[in-house]
């Protein structure tokens, strides 16, 4: 999906529309060393922050708050950590059929699934992986700033985007926005 064409709200509550006070405590939240997580109100108003993240096995993990059910979750993955979406990350929204954002200090990730079907977690973690990996090689830098501010950045996430869609069927959508 090209990038220009975005707009919050386009996809209903898939993609609600992000208030100013929202992505203001959002830049908060990324600026912290460790990891945050939550929900989003289906209009987007509000940002609600229910877990911080704790080590498990050396690596920050933010435990969800699934009683909820809100449907739209957000987690923060703060400066200096991977940019886009961890293998775990991409199959949450698969499994539980929800609507994940993940935002970063260079934008936002929006994932979610349409389909029904029920996924094998270790055969969605085996592909995420291998398209993650692929991805990642691509695109070795991680700390620079602008990174998304050329052709070259901009159409390898594009493919990330179209592999995702093709081996997972996940819709995956990046807004590029400075958040750091
Ligand atoms: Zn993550």
């Amino acid at each position: 999906m090209a990038v220009d064409s975005f707009e919050f709200g386009k996809f209903g509550h898939h993609n609600p529309i992000l208030s100013e006070y929202s992505k203001y405590r959002m830049k908060e939240y990324i600026k912290d060393t460790v990891e945050h997580c939550g929900f989003i109100s289906t209009d987007g108003k509000y940002i609600h922050k229910t877990n911080t993240g704790v080590k498990i096995n050396g690596r920050n993990t933010c435990i969800r708050d699934r009683a909820n059910f809100k449907r739209i979750y957000w987690h923060t993955h703060p400066k200096g950590r991977p940019y886009f979406p961890s293998d775990n990350d991409i199959f949450l929204p698969l499994h539980y059929k929800e609507t994940e954002f993940l935002f970063t200090e260079f934008g936002i990730w929006i994932m979610w699934c349409d389909n029904n079907k029920r996924y094998d977690r270790d055969y969605i973690l085996k592909i995420a992986n291998k398209i993650n990996g692929d991805f990642f090689n691509k695109k070795k830098i991680i700390s620079h700033k602008n990174w998304y501010d050329n052709n070259t950045d901009s159409k390898h996430v594009e493919s990330y985007i179209l592999e995702l869609k093709k081996q997972l069927d996940i819709t995956c959508i990046f807004v590029p926005i400075d958040l750091s």
